[in-house]
């Protein structure tokens, strides 16, 4: 089978001709990302335990989960960390299989990572790293300064943030709020297909959780087929962002997946009635 891209007008969206012996014509949308039975080590323990679920594009899903349930070995299997090995399972971008692919090529293809623990790069200003990966996104060696500020003024403003924050080197001093308002800012300067949060909104007061929340819609309202995995523990960041899907990951499986009423069922009864629901 022959396949041939005819459109990419937003790389979540791609349409594909399948050709065979020149007489079918299929066009095909794949789901921005999709995860097929994900098992993943770490160090040699199994810590995913067969994790499956397709994120369509535009879609936002919540994946909820306890504390070590397994939700950061997931975002960080899914950009491609090395410490993390898939044991089996596949992961799919835009119906493409990026399992064997690196960190560098899965971003460029329009992954995007939001780190629960952003890390602190003293002497990189958040202009320069972000030129640099906008550079890289847009498979151009040398952006222009001017069109990287010019993008850095309207969404700056469009979050609530000082300009000047991004003379700053990156996430260095930065708050709990101001690191997380980074990756956000990150995420819409990157023109992302699929973004992966990992708990952006842990750790904020609730002011700070409504910028990021309304952050977010801002950066969807701009870009509508990027999909989201927001990945939280908490309710309360729903309140501004409402999933078309919601997971729950308990030990390493998603052992349910449904509509807003799995956050209902989670805030009256917590993890442990799906853990009963699995053990049943
Ligand atoms: P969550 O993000 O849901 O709190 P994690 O994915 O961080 O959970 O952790 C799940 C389990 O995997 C924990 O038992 C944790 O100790 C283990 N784990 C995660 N990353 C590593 C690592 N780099 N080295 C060793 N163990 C790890
Ligand atoms: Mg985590």
């Amino acid at each position: 089978m022959r396949r041939k891209a005819t459109s990419a007008n937003c790389a979540g969206f791609p349409s594909f001709h399948y050709r065979d012996s020149g007489i079918t014509l299929d066009l095909v949308t794949a789901p921005a990302l999709e995860i097929r039975d994900l098992h993943v080590a770490v160090e040699g323990a199994e810590i995913l335990r067969g994790v499956s679920l397709a994120l369509g594009a535009g879609e936002v899903h919540a994946l909820m989960g306890p504390n070590g349930s397994g939700k950061s070995t997931l975002a960080k299997t899914l950009l491609g960390d090395p410490a993390y090995v898939v044991t089996s399972g596949s992961i799919l971008l835009a119906g493409e299989d990026v399992t064997a692919c690196s960190t560098d090529e899965r971003a460029a293809r329009g992954m995007f990572l939001g780190f629960q623990h952003p890390a602190e790069i003293p002497g990189v200003s958040v202009l320069n790293f972000l030129r640099q990966a906008m550079a890289a996104r847009k498979g151009i060696s040398d952006l222009s300064v001017l069109e990287v500020r010019m993008a850095l003024i309207e969404w700056t403003e469009k979050l609530g943030m000082d300009e000047r924050f991004t003379q700053r080197y990156l996430n260095e001093g930065f708050s709990g709020g101001e690191k997380k308002r980074n990756e956000i800012l990150q995420m819409a300067l990157l023109e992302p297909d699929v973004a992966i949060l990992d708990e952006t909104d842990s750790g904020l007061d609730i002011d700070a959780l409504r910028v990021v929340g309304e952050g977010i819609e801002r950066v969807r309202a701009a870009r509508s087929c990027l999909g989201i995995l927001l990945i939280t523990h908490y309710r309360k960041i729903l309140d501004y962002l409402t999933p078309d899907r919601v997971h729950i990951l308990l030990d390493g499986r998603v052992v349910a997946s449904g509509g807003t009423e799995l956050v209902d069922a989670l805030e009256t009864s917590g993890f442990d009635a799906f853990r009963e629901t699995q053990a049943a």
